[in-house]
């Protein structure tokens, strides 16, 4: 696997589990608001962490974490992730993917193989601007983005829907048709999280007007069906 970054430790990236973060160079998506873009557009500037390293590291950590999160960039997009999983797997770990959903075949696998206990999607947009504002070339990306949450709900898989809220790209009236798709998937909680404004792959964004925390609040106070909002420092702001 072509790991290029590391959390050693994290309370908050699996419910109720002590993990740490495992982070994949490369991504299919080019969300302009994405807060890793050295990951995802340069992941050659990060220094690559070999398997041994890796599984070293979790080796010494049995007993003193309970899961590992494989984030990113994307994780999907590596055939490894079979056997990298795998060999995790083996360790005792319960193992989350952090995915943007766009290759549920590679989910539905890794799930079937035993491999995966929860997930955490980013769902970006309403279907029809899926395309626009993820730059993927896929027509059906948001078809692929749905098949993988319906998977997960009628597997039973712990699933942590959020998405990255940015007033230019998710008006009132967009927000509420995302929670209307979200709720004919069968998704109940979903999480807003504040646009942090650092170095992200639009540079421009940082500096053009969103919500603040007071009005992301109200925004999910007024769709309900548990929508709840995640501030910058990580934790819950609102939590219907
Ligand atoms: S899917 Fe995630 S990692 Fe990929 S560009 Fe979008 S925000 Fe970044």
């Amino acid at each position: 696997m072509d790991i290029r970054g590391l959390t050693k430790f994290s309370l908050i990236d699996f419910p109720g589990k002590i993990t740490c973060i495992l982070y994949v160079g490369g991504c299919n998506f080019r969300c302009p608001y994405c807060h890793n873009p050295h990951l995802v557009i340069d992941p050659e500037s990060q220094p690559r962490l070999s398997d041994s390293f890796i599984f070293n590291f979790l080796e010494k950590r049995r007993g003193k974490i309970e899961g590992v999160v494989i984030s990113g960039g994307e994780p999907s997009m590596y055939s490894a992730l079979t056997g990298f999983t795998e060999r995790i797997k083996s360790l005792g770990y319960f193992i989350k993917l952090d995915t943007n959903g766009s290759n549920p075949e590679v989910i539905i696998s890794i799930h079937k193989n035993k491999c995966l206990d929860a997930l955490g999607l980013d769902y970006k947009s309403i279907a029809a601007d899926y395309m626009n504002l993820t730059k993927s070339c896929l027509e059906d990306i948001a078809d692929r983005v749905q098949r993988t949450i319906l998977y997960a709900i009628e597997n039973k898989i712990i699933l942590d829907v959020r998405t990255t809220v940015h007033k230019k790209f998710h008006s009132p009236e967009i927000l509420g048709r995302m929670r209307e798709e979200l709720n004919s998937l069968g998704v109940t909680a979903w999480t807003l999280q504040q646009f942090h404004a650092a170095e992200v792959i639009d540079d421009n964004l940082s500096s053009e007007p969103t919500y603040s925390d007071a009005e992301l609040i109200e925004l999910a106070r007024g769709m309900g069906n548990h929508t709840r909002v995640r501030g910058l420092k990580g934790s819950f702001i609102f939590d219907a």
